[in-house]
């Protein structure tokens, strides 16, 4: 890539014309002369001064090798921290891998790195030509601008750097610590820095870490690294059941049937709430490449206002019949039944609560309500369906009386 120089031939002309670099007989002065010295004042480089402090965490040792000889290199992770030297002087996103610094006391040049861009083809030397004093290091730079280009590529997340990141994004979505670190590092209109890591490569990062917390291993399948769970005290008494095709995992812990029991005994509806997602869980893919959809089920109950979370289904299987099941080996851990059920419009949950909770098909139970309403009977021992607000307000919404074309 071709550099545009630092100064232009007028301008180097008009800061060295008053200098001398010949004798009286023409010849050239000395290398060592302090006309030389004072040209290069007079033409300064770009250079990254870094504080004493900034110097020392880069972490100089004295490192024996292999061959017995003793050389003096960086601590792990001194690459990530010359890049954000870089990226706060010069604003490049090219995602610069450096190779080993030269360091070389005693000789002209003190300290010297190179680095090169995979995606551009930039590259990058830094120097110093004296050892850092107390007023810190100053490097001298050699580099093009590359801020016109885009850049895709990022600096790998890996060693010391990847371990604070995973600790900083304990309990934070990788969304919002991106966001935070783009906030510290950018200024309006700057291109992204090459360390600032995808999301794809945080989330990575992070779900690599849960796995190892939470002990789990890699398996040909989903449901046999469950399975392997089931060995684990940890888990054994929160996985109930566990199928494998189709799938599906039925899990509670003994602390929610405690919670649940206290609910029973303190609220005076006893209501409990019923629902599925799809979105939390990656489909499987099927031999045939359809997708096996798995949905995710929950049991929530409100108690002063806060959610109690008191049973999960994770499963492949949406019918009636296994979601009664679900709710009958619930009740088997010696509960009663609630009071009043609540859930979407799904027929299978509906036809689940009543099987599980009253012992009857869905029709029954409506049949029985109508008598009661007509008999003007109360229903006894029976668990209430009731369907949520909004999903009530959207079925109505869809009766044909309230759409447009057949308004009057
Ligand atoms: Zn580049």
């Amino acid at each position: 890539m071709p550099r545009v120089p630092l100064y232009s031939p007028d301008d180097v002309y008009s800061r060295l014309k008053n200098l001398q670099f010949r004798d009286e007989t023409n010849k050239y002065l000395p290398y060592n002369d302090e006309v030389w010295r004072r040209a290069v004042k007079l033409l300064p480089g770009i250079t990254i001064h870094l504080t004493a402090s900034e110097w020392k965490k880069l972490n100089l040792k004295t490192k024996t090798f292999k061959d017995n000889r003793e050389y003096e290199v960086f601590e792990p992770g001194w690459t990530d921290k010359i890049y954000s030297y870089v990226w706060h002087h010069f604003k490049l996103s090219c995602p610069f891998s450096f190779q080993t610094p030269k360091i070389s006391r005693g000789s002209d040049i003190f300290l010297s790195i190179n680095g090169a861009c995979d995606e551009c083809k930039n590259e990058i030397h830094l120097y110093s030509l004296e050892d850092a004093s107390d007023d810190g290091i100053d490097f001298h730079v050699s580099t093009c601008d590359t801020k016109h280009i885009k850049h895709v590529k990022k600096r790998q997340l890996r060693g010391n750097t990847r371990k604070e990141v995973i600790n900083e994004l304990n309990g934070k979505s990788t969304y919002m610590w991106r966001r935070q670190k783009a906030d510290e590092k950018m200024e309006f209109g700057d291109d992204e820095p090459a360390d600032l890591p995808k999301e794809s490569v945080l989330r990575n990062a992070k779900y690599t870490k849960n796995r190892k917390d939470l002990g789990l291993e890699s398996f040909s399948h989903h449901i046999l690294a469950v399975e392997n769970l089931k060995t684990n005290p940890k888990y054994s008494e929160a996985l109930h059941e566990i199928a494998f095709n189709k799938m599906y995992v039925m899990y509670w812990l003994p602390e929610q049937i405690s919670l649940y029991k206290l609910f029973m005994q303190k609220d005076p509806i006893k209501e409990i709430k019923i629902d599925a997602t799809g979105s939390l869980i990656q489909c499987l893919s099927a031999n045939d490449n359809s997708k096996r959809v798995i949905l995710y089920y929950q049991v929530i109950a409100t108690y002063q206002k806060s959610s109690l979370p008191l049973l999960q289904l994770v499963s492949e299987k949406h019918d009636a019949n296994t979601l009664s099941y679900w709710l009958r080996e619930w009740l088997r851990c010696g509960i009663n039944a609630p009071k009043q059920v609540v859930t979407d419009f799904s027929l299978a949950l509906l036809n689940a609560a009543t099987l599980a909770f009253n012992n009857m098909p869905l029709s029954q139970y409506i049949d029985e309500c109508y008598k009661s309403v007509v008999d003007g009977t109360l229903i006894e021992k029976t668990t209430i369906l009731r369907i949520d607000v909004a999903h009530l307000c959207k079925f109505v919404s869809m009766w044909p009386c309230f759409n447009k074309n057949n308004r009057h």
